[in-house]
Protein backbone atom coordinates (compact mmCIF):
# COMPACT_ATOMS: atom_id res chain seq x y z
CA UNK A 1 0.00 0.00 0.00
CA UNK A 2 1.20 3.40 -0.61
CA UNK A 3 1.65 5.71 2.47
CA UNK A 4 -1.24 7.29 4.09
CA UNK A 5 -1.05 11.09 3.94
CA UNK A 6 -3.37 14.14 5.02
CA UNK A 7 -2.80 15.84 1.17
CA UNK A 8 -0.78 14.28 -1.60
CA UNK A 9 0.18 17.05 -3.35
CA UNK A 10 3.57 15.00 -4.71
CA UNK A 11 1.29 12.37 -6.74
CA UNK A 12 -1.04 14.86 -7.76
CA UNK A 13 1.74 17.00 -9.21
CA UNK A 14 3.07 13.94 -11.52
CA UNK A 15 -0.43 13.66 -13.46
CA UNK A 16 0.06 17.05 -14.63
CA UNK A 17 4.04 17.34 -14.83
CA UNK A 18 4.07 17.57 -18.77
CA UNK A 19 1.74 20.85 -18.47
CA UNK A 20 2.76 22.44 -15.38
CA UNK A 21 6.53 22.05 -16.08
CA UNK A 22 5.94 23.55 -19.83
CA UNK A 23 3.77 26.47 -18.08
CA UNK A 24 6.99 27.20 -15.18
CA UNK A 25 9.54 26.81 -18.20
CA UNK A 26 7.29 29.95 -20.08
CA UNK A 27 7.75 31.72 -17.24
CA UNK A 28 11.31 31.49 -17.03
CA UNK A 29 11.60 32.16 -20.10
CA UNK A 30 9.77 35.60 -20.50
CA UNK A 31 11.36 36.55 -17.01
CA UNK A 32 7.92 38.38 -16.37
CA UNK A 33 8.01 36.75 -12.62
CA UNK A 34 5.59 39.15 -11.14
CA UNK A 35 2.40 40.42 -13.04
CA UNK A 36 3.02 38.58 -15.84
CA UNK A 37 0.59 37.75 -18.73
CA UNK A 38 0.14 34.25 -16.65
CA UNK A 39 -1.60 36.59 -13.86
CA UNK A 40 -3.80 37.86 -16.14
CA UNK A 41 -4.92 35.12 -17.92
CA UNK A 42 -5.76 32.94 -14.74
CA UNK A 43 -7.76 35.14 -12.84
CA UNK A 44 -9.93 35.85 -15.89
CA UNK A 45 -10.45 32.39 -16.12
CA UNK A 46 -11.35 32.05 -12.71
CA UNK A 47 -14.03 34.99 -12.85
CA UNK A 48 -15.33 33.14 -15.76
CA UNK A 49 -15.69 30.08 -13.38
CA UNK A 50 -17.42 31.60 -10.39
CA UNK A 51 -19.31 33.96 -12.77
CA UNK A 52 -18.17 36.75 -10.53
CA UNK A 53 -17.34 40.25 -12.59
CA UNK A 54 -13.50 40.89 -10.53
CA UNK A 55 -10.88 38.24 -8.95
CA UNK A 56 -7.92 40.59 -7.35
CA UNK A 57 -4.75 38.50 -6.86
CA UNK A 58 -3.06 38.70 -3.80
CA UNK A 59 -0.02 36.99 -2.10
CA UNK A 60 -2.60 34.99 0.45
CA UNK A 61 -5.56 34.12 1.89
CA UNK A 62 -5.07 35.98 4.89
CA UNK A 63 -4.05 39.31 2.64
CA UNK A 64 -7.16 38.61 0.64
CA UNK A 65 -9.58 38.73 4.14
CA UNK A 66 -7.48 41.82 5.46
CA UNK A 67 -7.35 44.06 2.07
CA UNK A 68 -11.26 42.88 1.85
CA UNK A 69 -11.56 44.83 5.18
CA UNK A 70 -9.60 47.46 4.25
CA UNK A 71 -11.11 48.16 0.83
CA UNK A 72 -14.73 48.73 2.95
CA UNK A 73 -12.85 51.28 4.72
CA UNK A 74 -13.69 49.39 8.24
CA UNK A 75 -12.48 51.67 11.88
CA UNK A 76 -11.17 50.68 14.63
CA UNK A 77 -13.97 50.01 16.83
CA UNK A 78 -16.30 48.76 14.23
CA UNK A 79 -17.47 45.43 14.79
CA UNK A 80 -17.08 42.19 12.76
CA UNK A 81 -19.08 39.21 13.54
CA UNK A 82 -17.21 35.83 12.77
CA UNK A 83 -17.63 32.58 13.75
CA UNK A 84 -15.34 31.24 16.69
CA UNK A 85 -14.95 27.83 15.12
CA UNK A 86 -12.86 28.39 12.39
CA UNK A 87 -8.69 28.43 11.14
CA UNK A 88 -7.16 31.76 12.95
CA UNK A 89 -6.55 33.97 9.92
CA UNK A 90 -9.90 34.62 9.66
CA UNK A 91 -10.53 36.36 13.11
CA UNK A 92 -6.48 37.22 13.74
CA UNK A 93 -6.83 40.16 10.27
CA UNK A 94 -9.82 41.69 12.33
CA UNK A 95 -8.15 42.43 15.33
CA UNK A 96 -5.01 43.82 13.20
CA UNK A 97 -7.15 46.36 11.72
CA UNK A 98 -7.88 47.28 14.90
CA UNK A 99 -11.45 46.13 14.41
CA UNK A 100 -13.03 44.33 17.28
CA UNK A 101 -13.89 40.44 16.77
CA UNK A 102 -17.49 39.21 17.93
CA UNK A 103 -17.51 35.96 18.07
CA UNK A 104 -20.62 34.01 17.42
CA UNK A 105 -21.70 30.18 17.30
CA UNK A 106 -21.65 27.47 14.47
CA UNK A 107 -24.45 25.07 13.46
CA UNK A 108 -23.70 21.66 15.35
CA UNK A 109 -24.29 19.81 11.79
CA UNK A 110 -22.40 21.91 9.01
CA UNK A 111 -19.92 23.27 11.54
CA UNK A 112 -21.08 26.65 9.28
CA UNK A 113 -21.95 30.25 11.37
CA UNK A 114 -24.86 29.65 12.81
CA UNK A 115 -27.84 33.09 11.77
CA UNK A 116 -29.58 32.74 15.33
CA UNK A 117 -25.72 33.70 17.18
CA UNK A 118 -25.10 36.64 14.40
CA UNK A 119 -29.11 38.15 14.91
CA UNK A 120 -28.37 38.23 18.66
CA UNK A 121 -24.68 39.56 18.10
CA UNK A 122 -25.44 42.82 16.61
CA UNK A 123 -25.43 46.02 17.66
CA UNK A 124 -24.77 49.61 16.78
CA UNK A 125 -21.74 49.07 15.93
CA UNK A 126 -21.47 45.93 13.97
CA UNK A 127 -20.30 46.78 10.46
CA UNK A 128 -19.19 43.12 8.69
CA UNK A 129 -20.17 39.50 8.85
CA UNK A 130 -17.56 37.19 7.83
CA UNK A 131 -19.14 34.00 7.28
CA UNK A 132 -16.74 31.01 6.55
CA UNK A 133 -17.31 28.24 4.33
CA UNK A 134 -16.04 25.50 6.69
CA UNK A 135 -14.52 22.10 5.35
CA UNK A 136 -15.78 22.68 1.81
CA UNK A 137 -19.52 23.12 3.18
CA UNK A 138 -21.06 26.21 2.14
CA UNK A 139 -22.50 28.69 5.01
CA UNK A 140 -26.58 29.35 5.23
CA UNK A 141 -25.77 32.72 2.61
CA UNK A 142 -28.93 33.22 2.26
CA UNK A 143 -30.06 33.82 5.79
CA UNK A 144 -26.57 35.34 6.52
CA UNK A 145 -27.54 37.94 2.98
CA UNK A 146 -30.85 38.75 4.40
CA UNK A 147 -29.73 39.64 7.91
CA UNK A 148 -26.86 41.75 5.84
CA UNK A 149 -29.50 43.54 3.81
CA UNK A 150 -31.75 44.45 6.86
CA UNK A 151 -28.86 45.83 8.97
CA UNK A 152 -26.99 47.18 6.40
CA UNK A 153 -24.17 45.28 6.79
CA UNK A 154 -20.71 44.15 4.78
CA UNK A 155 -20.66 40.16 3.91
CA UNK A 156 -17.23 38.98 3.40
CA UNK A 157 -17.09 35.23 2.57
CA UNK A 158 -14.08 33.74 3.81
CA UNK A 159 -13.97 30.65 0.69
CA UNK A 160 -10.21 29.36 1.19
CA UNK A 161 -11.51 25.99 2.26
CA UNK A 162 -14.65 25.59 -0.20
CA UNK A 163 -13.77 27.14 -3.75
CA UNK A 164 -15.84 25.44 -6.41
CA UNK A 165 -18.68 24.58 -4.35
CA UNK A 166 -22.60 25.45 -5.26
CA UNK A 167 -25.16 27.31 -3.05
CA UNK A 168 -28.25 26.92 -3.77
CA UNK A 169 -31.04 29.55 -3.31
CA UNK A 170 -34.55 28.55 -2.60
CA UNK A 171 -35.75 29.80 -5.85
CA UNK A 172 -33.55 27.52 -7.70
CA UNK A 173 -30.62 30.13 -8.42
CA UNK A 174 -27.32 28.89 -8.21
CA UNK A 175 -24.04 30.39 -7.20
CA UNK A 176 -20.89 29.57 -6.11
CA UNK A 177 -19.27 29.97 -2.53
CA UNK A 178 -17.10 33.28 -2.72
CA UNK A 179 -19.26 35.30 -5.20
CA UNK A 180 -22.56 36.37 -3.14
CA UNK A 181 -21.19 38.68 -0.54
CA UNK A 182 -19.76 41.83 -0.75
CA UNK A 183 -16.51 40.33 -1.22
CA UNK A 184 -15.31 36.94 -1.29
CA UNK A 185 -11.84 35.80 -0.41
CA UNK A 186 -9.57 32.61 -0.97
CA UNK A 187 -6.59 30.97 -0.54
CA UNK A 188 -4.15 29.10 -2.73
CA UNK A 189 -2.05 27.26 -0.41
CA UNK A 190 -0.71 24.11 -1.70
CA UNK A 191 -3.38 21.88 0.23
CA UNK A 192 -6.11 23.77 -0.03
CA UNK A 193 -8.78 22.53 -3.01
CA UNK A 194 -6.82 25.06 -5.60
CA UNK A 195 -3.31 24.68 -4.61
CA UNK A 196 -0.34 26.11 -5.96
CA UNK A 197 3.25 25.23 -5.32
CA UNK A 198 3.38 27.77 -2.78
CA UNK A 199 1.09 30.58 -1.65
CA UNK A 200 -0.97 32.98 -2.91
CA UNK A 201 -4.65 34.55 -2.66
CA UNK A 202 -7.68 36.27 -4.20
CA UNK A 203 -10.74 38.85 -3.77
CA UNK A 204 -13.84 38.08 -5.75
CA UNK A 205 -16.21 40.87 -5.99
CA UNK A 206 -18.96 42.47 -8.66
CA UNK A 207 -18.89 45.76 -7.24
CA UNK A 208 -16.26 47.93 -9.76
CA UNK A 209 -15.45 50.29 -7.13
CA UNK A 210 -14.56 47.83 -4.59
CA UNK A 211 -12.41 45.55 -7.26
CA UNK A 212 -10.58 49.36 -8.02
CA UNK A 213 -9.90 50.02 -4.68
CA UNK A 214 -8.80 46.44 -3.62
CA UNK A 215 -6.15 46.30 -6.54
CA UNK A 216 -4.91 49.81 -5.11
CA UNK A 217 -4.15 48.43 -1.89
CA UNK A 218 -2.80 45.34 -2.59
CA UNK A 219 -0.20 47.74 -4.45
CA UNK A 220 0.80 50.10 -2.09
CA UNK A 221 -2.11 52.16 -2.36
CA UNK A 222 -1.04 53.43 -6.16
CA UNK A 223 -3.39 53.36 -9.19
CA UNK A 224 -0.41 55.17 -10.86
CA UNK A 225 3.36 54.20 -10.34
CA UNK A 226 4.53 56.06 -7.08
CA UNK A 227 1.32 58.30 -6.50
CA UNK A 228 0.11 56.67 -3.39
CA UNK A 229 -3.80 57.49 -3.59
CA UNK A 230 -4.67 55.40 0.15
CA UNK A 231 -2.14 53.15 2.87
CA UNK A 232 -2.09 49.73 1.12
CA UNK A 233 0.12 46.92 1.30
CA UNK A 234 2.35 44.87 -1.02
CA UNK A 235 0.36 41.69 -1.89
CA UNK A 236 0.73 39.84 -5.18
CA UNK A 237 0.62 36.66 -6.55
CA UNK A 238 3.51 35.63 -8.96
CA UNK A 239 3.16 34.17 -12.67
CA UNK A 240 4.58 31.11 -11.74
CA UNK A 241 1.57 30.51 -9.36
CA UNK A 242 -0.90 31.42 -11.70
CA UNK A 243 0.66 29.56 -14.32
CA UNK A 244 0.29 26.49 -12.28
CA UNK A 245 -3.05 27.44 -10.85
CA UNK A 246 -4.58 28.13 -14.70
CA UNK A 247 -3.27 24.15 -15.34
CA UNK A 248 -5.20 23.06 -11.45
CA UNK A 249 -8.65 25.25 -12.25
CA UNK A 250 -9.33 23.23 -15.32
CA UNK A 251 -9.29 20.34 -13.56
CA UNK A 252 -11.01 21.64 -10.15
CA UNK A 253 -13.99 20.17 -10.43
CA UNK A 254 -12.76 16.94 -11.15
CA UNK A 255 -10.60 17.16 -8.20
CA UNK A 256 -13.45 18.06 -5.86
CA UNK A 257 -14.75 15.06 -7.03
CA UNK A 258 -12.72 12.55 -6.22
CA UNK A 259 -12.56 14.24 -2.83
CA UNK A 260 -16.22 14.13 -2.73
CA UNK A 261 -15.70 10.20 -3.66
CA UNK A 262 -13.69 9.62 -0.52
CA UNK A 263 -15.99 11.13 1.62
CA UNK A 264 -18.69 8.70 0.02
CA UNK A 265 -16.48 5.74 0.53
CA UNK A 266 -15.77 6.76 4.32
CA UNK A 267 -19.76 7.40 4.93
CA UNK A 268 -20.58 4.46 3.65
CA UNK A 269 -17.77 2.54 6.15
CA UNK A 270 -19.35 4.41 8.69
CA UNK A 271 -22.60 4.25 8.50
CA UNK A 272 -24.83 3.70 11.42
CA UNK A 273 -22.32 3.80 13.82
CA UNK A 274 -23.49 5.45 16.81
CA UNK A 275 -20.28 7.13 18.17
CA UNK A 276 -19.11 8.61 14.67
CA UNK A 277 -21.17 11.23 13.08
CA UNK A 278 -20.35 11.82 9.21
CA UNK A 279 -20.23 15.16 8.26
CA UNK A 280 -23.75 16.50 7.36
CA UNK A 281 -24.67 18.57 3.84
CA UNK A 282 -27.55 21.02 4.04
CA UNK A 283 -29.95 21.06 1.23
CA UNK A 284 -28.84 24.39 0.20
CA UNK A 285 -25.11 23.13 -0.41
CA UNK A 286 -22.92 21.14 -2.25
CA UNK A 287 -19.70 19.86 -0.69
CA UNK A 288 -16.16 20.03 -1.63
CA UNK A 289 -14.53 18.44 1.16
CA UNK A 290 -11.75 20.42 1.85
CA UNK A 291 -12.05 18.13 4.63
CA UNK A 292 -13.71 15.26 6.20
CA UNK A 293 -14.48 15.63 9.54
CA UNK A 294 -16.02 13.44 11.94
CA UNK A 295 -17.93 13.78 15.38
CA UNK A 296 -16.97 11.06 18.16
CA UNK A 297 -19.40 10.29 20.65
CA UNK A 298 -18.25 8.94 23.53
CA UNK A 299 -15.09 7.88 22.28
CA UNK A 300 -11.19 8.71 23.46
CA UNK A 301 -10.40 10.90 20.90
CA UNK A 302 -6.58 11.52 21.80
CA UNK A 303 -6.28 7.50 22.05
CA UNK A 304 -7.94 6.96 18.51
CA UNK A 305 -5.13 9.67 17.10
CA UNK A 306 -2.60 7.58 18.58
CA UNK A 307 -3.72 4.20 17.45
CA UNK A 308 -4.29 5.69 13.90
CA UNK A 309 -0.57 6.98 14.00
CA UNK A 310 0.64 3.96 15.45
CA UNK A 311 -0.86 2.36 12.24
CA UNK A 312 0.85 5.14 10.19
CA UNK A 313 -2.64 6.73 9.32
CA UNK A 314 -2.69 10.50 10.24
CA UNK A 315 -4.80 12.44 10.87
CA UNK A 316 -5.50 15.92 12.73
CA UNK A 317 -7.72 18.11 15.02
CA UNK A 318 -9.36 21.23 12.71
CA UNK A 319 -9.29 23.09 15.74
CA UNK A 320 -8.06 22.24 19.16
CA UNK A 321 -8.97 25.34 20.19
CA UNK A 322 -11.44 28.16 19.08
CA UNK A 323 -10.77 31.55 18.38
CA UNK A 324 -12.78 32.61 21.40
CA UNK A 325 -10.17 30.79 23.93
CA UNK A 326 -7.40 32.13 21.67
CA UNK A 327 -4.57 34.27 24.27
CA UNK A 328 -3.75 36.56 20.95
CA UNK A 329 -8.00 37.87 21.64
CA UNK A 330 -7.16 37.92 25.09
CA UNK A 331 -7.61 41.71 25.76
CA UNK A 332 -10.77 41.46 24.14
CA UNK A 333 -12.04 39.46 27.73
CA UNK A 334 -14.06 37.00 26.47
CA UNK A 335 -13.02 34.78 29.31
CA UNK A 336 -16.72 34.59 30.08
CA UNK A 337 -18.21 33.81 26.49
CA UNK A 338 -20.32 30.83 26.50
CA UNK A 339 -19.79 29.07 23.19
CA UNK A 340 -21.15 25.67 24.33
CA UNK A 341 -21.78 24.27 20.95
CA UNK A 342 -18.08 25.47 19.55
CA UNK A 343 -16.85 23.92 22.70
CA UNK A 344 -18.32 20.76 22.13
CA UNK A 345 -17.18 20.67 18.44
CA UNK A 346 -13.96 21.71 19.49
CA UNK A 347 -13.49 18.12 21.80
CA UNK A 348 -15.30 16.04 19.03
CA UNK A 349 -14.12 16.48 15.76
CA UNK A 350 -11.62 14.71 13.85
CA UNK A 351 -10.16 14.56 10.09
CA UNK A 352 -9.19 12.19 7.69
CA UNK A 353 -6.92 12.40 5.12
CA UNK A 354 -8.89 13.07 2.41
CA UNK A 355 -6.87 14.30 -1.39
CA UNK A 356 -7.39 13.37 -4.89
CA UNK A 357 -4.67 10.64 -4.79
CA UNK A 358 -6.48 8.51 -2.42
CA UNK A 359 -7.45 4.43 -3.69
CA UNK A 360 -9.45 2.07 -2.60
CA UNK A 361 -6.87 -0.11 -0.50
CA UNK A 362 -5.59 3.04 1.93
CA UNK A 363 -9.69 3.93 2.51
CA UNK A 364 -10.10 0.71 3.39
CA UNK A 365 -7.33 0.13 5.74
CA UNK A 366 -7.97 4.11 7.45
CA UNK A 367 -11.88 3.15 8.05
CA UNK A 368 -11.11 -0.48 8.84
CA UNK A 369 -8.99 1.07 11.56
CA UNK A 370 -10.73 3.65 12.79
CA UNK A 371 -13.84 1.21 13.19
CA UNK A 372 -11.49 -1.39 14.89
CA UNK A 373 -10.74 0.98 17.37
CA UNK A 374 -14.05 2.55 18.18
CA UNK A 375 -16.10 -0.68 18.10
CA UNK A 376 -13.29 -2.50 20.55
C1 LIG B 1 -6.19 28.68 4.73
C2 LIG B 1 -7.23 29.56 5.30
C3 LIG B 1 -7.05 30.96 5.35
C4 LIG B 1 -5.76 31.66 5.07
O1 LIG B 1 -5.13 31.38 3.90
P1 LIG B 1 -3.53 31.55 3.78
O2 LIG B 1 -3.32 31.50 2.31
O3 LIG B 1 -2.91 30.43 4.51
O4 LIG B 1 -3.18 32.88 4.33
C5 LIG B 1 -8.12 31.72 5.79
N1 LIG B 1 -9.26 31.16 6.20
C6 LIG B 1 -9.45 29.83 6.19
C7 LIG B 1 -10.77 29.28 6.64
C8 LIG B 1 -8.44 28.98 5.75
O5 LIG B 1 -8.63 27.66 5.76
Amino acid sequence: MRPIQMVDTKSQYLHIKEEVDKAIHEVLDTAAYINGKPVQDFTAALSAYLGVKHTIPCANGTDALQIAMMALNLQPGDEVITPSFTYIATTEVVALLRLTPVFVEVDPQTFCIDPVSVRKAITPKTKAIVPVHLYGHAAPMEEILAIAKEHNLYVIEDNAQAIGCDYTFTDGTKKKTGTMGTIGATSFYPSKNLGAFGDGGALFTNDDNLAHQMKMIANHGQQKRYYHEVVGCNSRLDSIQAAVLHIKLKKLDEYNAARAAVAAFYNKAFAGNAKIVTPYVANYSAHVYHQYTLQLRGVDRDALVSYLAEHKIPSMIYYPVPGHKQDMFASFGLSKTNMPVTDSLTDAVISLPIHTEMDEEQLSYISTHVLQFINQ
